[in-house]
């Protein structure tokens, strides 16, 4: 028995503070979704968002390979019939094989929000459905507000379902919609449900007391089959129910197929991609596939998960796409350096005599504000250092850097800026000295490093900047913050990172700028000129 995973990013989620996404963004998301291997999309709202009808248009010439398209929408209202209702004619519009309909369950909310009778309500909601399921292949009903209708007036809200299954809906979806559901409570009723109606289930649920994940996963367990929600739990307030997570827990740790065969290695890769569209930063401590979620600092933890995972590790990370890290840090022993070198693919011995040379130099960079994670070269290279095999191909005497700027001529809002720098370095013997002009300082220097070096190590021409991040590290000093610069570099072989951290962001920048040319050196084993 699969479970239908049925998101709705592309509707619910987009209530979310913050989201935006344009038609070509949905588009995208759509196909990532698919490719994930979920059961429906729910694209969009076509009676309250305009461009989600372009959407719809769009949406229609993708060949889907998994996922069902479904358009959301409201009964109609109590003064039109559906032929003359504008959100439900609009539904028809997207042309979806499926509609999902969502209709009130709760006596409060109806006369209250509605402002009409609980009969009506039933009229209503009956009257659409039965529109509907003529017009489309498959029609879901969610219930809105159903689980607090239920704990208030039980009778009301079964009633609601009863009208929607006899009406021909295919499923009938309990929403928590205001997302305050304790779970016990919650199960209970789909449980009840379940007893009364022959109609398969599903569940929406909001995470505004923290349980959305649970509440999805104890509605299943209580019989539900289909589950509604976002990667990563994208929505109003405090968000959908996170689908990473149920979707994980639900097939590793209760045997119940949510995706297609081989599809759930690629939760990370759903979650990262969705997160990179709508511009967010991933969260690092996000369940099964954030960055943190198989991290280990310290020494006993790291020696434990290398002589076997399980120890500290609930899942095989790789099962969601996801792996481990070792963190070297202020606390890690001479384990957690063995187990972080190899996973930059350097061996060290566990008696290496270099190791407790490493550990005391990551110590003091580490306090000084480097890290690794996004530095492999610079990783690397520090390892050779320790291990006496980093030569030294060149020695800095001094660098000028000469920033000027003067009122801008051309532009109000642009100063006319020239870059000059000259490097004195000693190599090949001899003491050499060069001038470069830049776009911008560090520009110039590196255009004067390479005036000097490249003609001794003509494989370096092959190095190029990628990327050129600097990150402010505690901003209590103003403008005299420490900066981390972190740089990508690549030549035809591979692409690899380097850091460097100072006050001084040309220093910064310099540091990661050398790691970045020895290393392509280190690794061809070139020999040195000095
Ligand atoms: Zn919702």
């Amino acid at each position: 028995m699969t479970i239908l995973v049925y998101e709705t990013t592309l509707r619910d989620g987009m209530q979310g503070e913050g989201m935006f996404l344009s038609v070509q963004d949905k588009l995208v998301v759509t196909r990532v979704l698919d490719d994930l291997g979920v059961a429906y999309i729910e694209g969009g709202w076509p009676g309250s968002n305009p461009r989600d009808e372009g959407y719809f248009t769009e949406a229609r010439r993708l060949k889907l390979q998994n996922a069902r398209l479904a358009a959301f929408g409201a009964t109609r209202r109590l003064s039109s019939t559906c032929d003359s209702d504008p959100n439900i004619q609009a539904l028809l519009r997207a042309e979806t094989p499926v509609v999902t309909l969502v209709g009130k369950a709760c006596r409060f909310q109806v006369t209250q929000a509605l402002g009409i009778e609980p009969q009506e309500n039933l009229e209503i909601v009956a009257d659409s459905i039965r529109y509907l399921k003529t017009r489309v292949d498959e029609v879901i009903f969610d219930a809105e507000h159903f689980f607090d209708g239920y704990a208030d007036n039980p009778e009301y809200s079964l009633s609601v379902l009863a009208a929607a299954a006899e009406a021909g809906a295919d499923y009938l979806v309990l929403c928590d919609t205001k997302g305050g559901a304790m779970t016990d409570d919650l199960q209970r009723a789909v449980l009840a449900v379940r007893a009364a109606f022959d109609r398969p289930l599903g569940i929406h649920t909001h995470n505004d007391a923290d349980l959305a994940v649970a509440n999805s996963i104890a509605a299943v367990t209580a019989g539900a089959v289909m589950v509604q929600g976002t990667v990563n739990g994208y929505g109003e307030r405090c968000g959908n129910a996170n689908l990473i997570s149920v979707i994980a827990g639900l097939e590793l740790k209760k045997g119940q197929r949510c995706l297609p065969e081989g599809k759930l290695s690629k939760l990370t890769h759903a979650s990262r991609t969705l997160d990179e569209i709508l511009n967010l930063t991933p969260k690092h401590n996000q369940a099964y596939v954030g960055s943190s979620a198989f991290a280990h600092k310290g020494g006993i933890h790291a020696n434990a998960v290398m002589k076997d995972p399980r120890t500290y590790e609930h899942i095989e990370p790789e099962t969601v796409g996801n792996h481990n890290r070792i963190l070297v840090s202020d606390l890690s022993g001479k384990a957690s350096v063995v187990m972080k070198a190899r996973q930059f693919g350097v061996e060290l011995a566990q008696d290496d005599p270099a190791i407790p040379v490493i550990l005391e130099q990551l110590k003091r960079l580490e306090n000084q504000g480097y890290q690794f994670e996004a530095a492999d070269a610079s990783f690397k290279l520090l390892v050779d250092g320790a291990k006496g095999r980093r030569p030294s191909y060149f020695v800095l005497h001094d660098i000028d850097v000469h920033v000027e700027m003067s009122d801008g001529t051309l532009d109000v809002h642009a100063f006319d800026c020239v870059s000059r720098a000259r490097i004195k370095l000693e190599i090949g013997g001899v003491v050499a000295e060069t001038k470069a002009e830049g776009d911008g300082p560090v520009h110039a220097i590196d255009k004067a490093l390479r005036n000097l070096i490249d003609k001794f190590y003509p494989s370096l021409k092959k190095v190029e900047l990628l990327d050129y991040r600097v990150r402010v590290l505690s901003s209590a000093e103003g403008t005299g913050s420490v900066v981390r610069v972190l740089i990508r570099s690549g030549d035809d072989v591979e692409s690899w990172g380097t850091v460097g951290v100072s006050p001084n962001i040309i220093e910064a920048s310099w540091r990661a700028m050398v790691d970045a040319l020895e290393y392509q050196l280190v690794r061809d084993q070139v020999e040195a000129y000095v």
